[in-house]
């Protein structure tokens, strides 16, 4: 059986966005600054993908600017803002532990610029609450960044009470809603949100293409220069397939929104439930406050990375805190923000389901999954020690 539970890293492009996609590869696939009615046609798409995204987090067409993704709207998002600080002679920033590198590496680079940044501990829970801000903000404030929800392990975030302590402080808040797009409410300005990033792939549509709300008022600063496109803003000849695919997208998630949060979350019960029975074993994260489709565990003796060769062998696509790839062995920084030991750390595995995972899918993980975690221990001579009382265990 396959089964991809790697929903989080990135999502299949759904039938619609394909289908919405491909006339502006061939039909339509003018430039929409162009004066002749072909590039005409594809401004209108541009147009009408604006109006349509605005109306989903409801803001106005013109507080929209597309970017390549995720990364990038944080990136402008977050520049923007520091830029309109120390203008002001604001140099203070305060965000979570616990952020998405597209938004921590922003930060370090800020620093060394001269801005403070705090990063406010998220708990073992992994939220950070509106009082923590409230107390955070100086008058040197000037933005508060704070995801709406965790890509590891899935928490949800006070996005509406940060926003509204923001606003009565005059701080910008932005926040790196990826995780959150096509899987919970947002309204920007219910949730008194000033700046927002989108990502397409996140929620079925296709890569390279992501959305930076931004109030009215606040002015953005280039972190590409050329053209005028997006008023300016972001330079560069618009990637129509790719925004009208991501428009249809979030169109089609915003429309069952709730009817697919509830089925996957009776996913994520059940593999919860069936992965919490492995004999030390942790779940990440709240048990309640999480994205529908989040499970995270960390399994006491064991290394992520061959859980996961594992479970790919099995046709099983997860995921896991430790960046192995990148040749060091760093445990996750989100793991470790919620107080998960190094060594725990390492342990761990990420599934994130999605409307198209099915219950059969869920129970093959959960037959496979304590296998495995059982087969790695056995081969462990830490675990060995462990098992006979020479070592102790951390996790009970
Ligand atoms: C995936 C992700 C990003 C990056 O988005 P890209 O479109 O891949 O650049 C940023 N933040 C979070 C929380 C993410 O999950």
């Amino acid at each position: 059986m396959n089964v991809y539970a790697d929903n989080a890293a990135t999502t299949r492009t759904s039938r619609t966005a394909i289908n919405a996609m491909l006339p502006y590869f061939d039909e339509i696939y003018g430039n929409p600054s162009s004066l002749h009615s072909v590039g005409q046609r594809a401004a209108e798409a541009l147009l009408g993908a604006r109006e349509k995204i605005a109306e989903i987090l409801n803001c106005t067409p013109r507080e929209i600017t597309f970017t390549s993704g995720g990364s990038e709207a944080d990136n402008q998002a977050i520049i923007s803002a520091a830029r309109l600080g120390a203008e002001r002679g604001k140099k203070h920033i305060i965000s979570t532990e616990f952020e998405h590198h597209a938004v921590l590496h922003t930060l370090k680079k800020l620093e060394k610029q001269d801005f403070y940044v705090e990063l406010l501990p998220v708990g073992e829970n992994g939220t950070v609450t509106a009082e923590q801000v409230e107390a955070a903000i100086t008058d040197k404030t000037c933005l508060v960044t704070i995801m709406f929800a965790n890509n590891e392990i899935g928490s949800i975030q006070p996005i509406a009470e940060i926003g509204r302590i923001c606003r009565e402080k005059g701080v910008i808040f932005h926040t790196d809603a990826v995780q959150a797009a096509g899987h919970l409410h947002i309204d920007v300005q219910e949730q008194n949100i000033d700046m927002l990033s989108l990502s397409s792939h996140k929620f079925h549509g296709p890569k390279g293409a992501g959305v930076l709300y931004t109030r009215k008022g606040i002015p953005l600063t280039n972190i590409i220069e050329g053209g005028a496109q997006e008023r300016g803003k972001r330079a560069g000849t618009e990637n129509i397939p790719a925004i009208v695919g991501m428009t249809a997208a979030l169109e089609e998630a915003a429309e069952h929104l709730d009817e697919n949060a509830e089925y996957v979350a009776k996913l994520r019960e059940r593999l919860i439930e069936g992965l919490s029975e492995i004999p030390h074993s942790i779940l990440n994260g709240s048990r309640d406050n999480r994205l529908p489709g989040n499970v995270n565990f960390c399994f006491e003796g064991i290394e992520g990375e061959s859980l996961l060769l594992l479970l790919d062998s099995k046709g099983i696509s997860a995921s896991s805190g430790s960046a192995c790839t990148s040749g060091s062995l760093d445990p996750s920084h989100v793991l470790l923000a919620i107080g998960r030991p190094h060594e725990i750390a390492h342990g761990s595995l990420r599934l994130s389901l999605c409307e198209e995972n099915t219950p059969e899918q869920v129970e093959y993980i959960l037959q496979e999954v304590p296998r495995i975690v059982e087969y790695l221990r056995s081969m462990s001579p830490l675990w060995l020690d462990k098992v006979s009382g020479k070592r102790k265990f951390i996790l009970e």
